[in-house]
């Protein structure tokens, strides 16, 4: 049965001045978040269309107040808007550096850098930093802290018989007594189910097409009893 009723785009979650709004997270297309405080804009997983998205809704300023960019792992739908996102960032004129944490081994964001990089050169108004993440050490950024930590993403083989590991990553973000649990796409795994516990809000995905593909991502059932345990929670990816 189609569930689109049930996840409409943009989701909104707000505390204070700590805001999210998730602009799309489905499967295989695109997601897109932003998170902002009085002080900070974070975008995370920039799929296609975060660009239009994030111009039409905050505008170039907004955009320009981007400091840091999270990717939870390299898939097409979680990365599909970092080149546009770039090059716009450049044709604004730039000036700050900019930062873009990922998974250590994610080969996707390495070869769109690389790429862009090549392509551009010395056009590029601004520095681009590589953050690789290999351990799950929290670190802060602009009065948020951040704690990374692994989370059990997999893709199919070729022959679709088997799945392998990816590097994934979920953020917890702190800010000013409260916390935004994003566990990125998983397999039920007990670090989400740890991280998640008494957020003010845990984003949880639930992307699995059927219960036989678990070890491709969760359930509604198993994503939503990992979301009751926060104090709200969003149920993102499902398949639309
Ligand atoms: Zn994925």
């Amino acid at each position: 049965m189609k569930q689109s009723n049930l996840h409409k785009y943009p989701l909104i979650w707000r505390k204070d001045d700590f805001f999210i709004k998730i602009y799309c997270s489905i499967p295989n297309v695109a997601t897109g978040i932003l998170l902002t405080t009085s002080k900070s804009a974070f975008i995370i997983d920039p799929g296609d269309g975060i660009l239009r998205d994030l111009n039409k809704d905050v505008g170039p300023e907004t955009i320009l107040h981007v400091s840091d960019i999270f990717i939870s792992h390299g898939h097409h739908d979680h990365v599909g808007g970092v080149w546009s996102l770039l090059t716009y960032l450049s044709v604004l004129r730039r000036k700050a550096p900019l930062t873009i944490y990922f998974p250590k081994g994610c080969v996707e964001i390495v070869s769109i850098y690389k790429a862009f990089k090549e392509v551009y050169g010395k056009e590029i108004s601004y520095q681009i930093n590589l953050k690789p993440i290999d351990n799950e050490k929290p670190f802060s950024r602009n009065s948020i802290k951040i704690k990374p930590f692994a989370v059990d993403h997999r893709e199919l083989t070729t022959d679709e018989k088997s799945s392998i590991q990816i590097p994934s990553l979920g953020f917890k973000f702190f800010y000013d007594g409260k916390s935004i649990c994003y566990g990125g796409d998983t397999a039920y795994t007990e670090n989400l189910v740890k991280y998640s516990k008494g957020a003010d809000l845990a984003i949880i995905e639930a992307g699995a097409e059927d219960e036989s593909r678990t070890d491709l991502h969760m359930t509604i059932e198993q994503a939503s009893r990992i979301g009751h345990t926060a104090k709200e929670y969003f149920l993102v990816h499902v398949p639309e």
